[in-house]
């Protein structure tokens, strides 16, 4: 081998370890609405004050979607959530704090692109009015950390006749055990 092939070879694996290295630093984890709660693994959700947690803490542990729906009361595009057409029984439950909102059974579809259901559980979810974008509307927040979920309306199906409308990526999928 002469000394140019050696100096190749040497290079190609630098090359190598740099790419091989760097990879395991920077995985690429894609961010998807099923991986933005992490945050809530392997803690007991029940004994956090999540009032007390300030935009810093949620703009770390989210994603920019999460981040910009659930607390800057944004609007997911219809369509694209994952829990839109999710027909499994159990709960859906606050992304942001693991709060228990929906039961499964009182989802219906809406044909709106977005999660509906005609009922919350117990005192979950509270409600105020929203104005913004010149309508009159009443946003729905979760009871316990105040996350943004969507709106609710007067068109929904019995025995409510109450449409939630709520973004999917402020929704957990919790199976019925
Ligand atoms: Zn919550």
């Amino acid at each position: 081998m002469s000394t140019l092939q050696q100096l190749a070879l040497a290079v190609a694996l630098i090359i190598a370890a740099v790419a091989t290295f760097s990879g395991l630093i920077h995985p690429g984890v894609a961010a998807t609405p099923e991986s933005n709660a992490t945050h809530l693994e392997g803690i007991d959700t029940d004994t956090v004050e999540w009032t007390l947690k300030d935009e810093a803490y949620w703009k770390e542990v989210m994603t920019p979607l999460q981040y910009k729906v659930c607390r800057q009361a944004g609007t997911e595009r219809a369509f694209t959530g994952s829990h839109n057409d999710n027909k499994s029984p159990g709960v859906f439950a606050c992304s942001s704090c693991g709060q228990p909102l929906f039961q499964a059974d009182a989802k219906f579809d809406s044909g709106t692109g977005w999660p509906s259901f005609h009922s919350f559980i117990d005192d979950k979810v509270s409600e105020k009015a929203d104005y913004a974008f010149g309508m009159m509307r009443t946003e729905v927040n979760c009871s316990r950390c105040d996350a943004h979920l969507g709106h609710v309306f007067d068109d929904g199906p019995r025995p409510t006749g109450k449409r939630y409308c709520i973004n999917s990526v402020c929704l957990l999928h919790q199976p019925a055990e």
